[in-house]
């Protein structure tokens, strides 16, 4: 699964925003306003939510072959 911008892009690099909202914000959070950073945050939940559910869906099937 991709890690996803606050626009709904793709991001490829490390950072937790996309390539032209790097350009647009910098990379350093501390600078950014304030709804960027929440909106971050909340990404940042959603994706790691979803990775834990598809492991759980991995768990789950595995049971179910048993
Ligand atoms: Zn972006």
């Amino acid at each position: 699964m991709n890690k996803r911008c606050v626009c709904g892009k793709v991001i490829t690099s490390q950072y937790d925003l996309c390539n032209s909202c790097l350009a647009e914000y910098g990379r350093d959070s501390r600078l950014w306003p304030e709804w960027l950073i929440f909106a971050v945050a909340d990404a940042k939940r959603t994706y790691y939510q979803n990775k834990i559910i598809s492991e759980h869906e991995i768990t789950f099937s595995d049971l179910e072959a048993d």
